[in-house]
């Protein structure tokens, strides 16, 4: 498990090079998908939900998903950090000094892959 600052946290998410922070993305512990505050508000969230659930609970729990399988197989569970299990890889310590487990954020690769691939299907049925 890694513990990072804000400022690094920050730094990690400004270094994925995506158009809008809308598409920062962050990787779920359990199915590995990667997701950002599009994936949820294109499941149909609106944007305040998208805002508390992004890093936090899976975009598989917007959508119905299943639990996490033993194997990812690449698509979203319906696995949140505020359960009793915890299985998260990356704690953020606020100003104050309080850690929140959070997804982990993803490569510069995968977040830019992922905002190609919503771009690239947006205006489509
Ligand atoms: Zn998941």
């Amino acid at each position: 498990m890694e513990a990072i600052k804000l400022d690094e946290f920050r730094a990690r998410i400004k270094a994925q090079g995506t158009s809008d922070r809308a598409h920062a993305a962050f990787k779920c512990p359990m199915c590995k998908t990667i997701q950002s505050m599009t994936s949820f508000t294109r499941a149909g969230t609106d944007a305040e939900t998208a805002e508390k659930y992004i890093g936090f609970s899976c975009v598989g729990r917007v959508t119905g998903a299943e639990g996490p399988r033993k194997q990812p197989d690449g698509k979203p569970c319906n696995w949140t950090l505020g359960g009793l299990f915890r299985f998260h890889e990356l704690e953020v310590i606020d100003d104050a000094g309080k850690a929140h487990p959070h997804f982990e954020v993803a490569t510069p690769e995968e977040a830019q892959a992922l905002e190609a691939s919503i771009t690239t299907t947006e205006g489509q049925p």
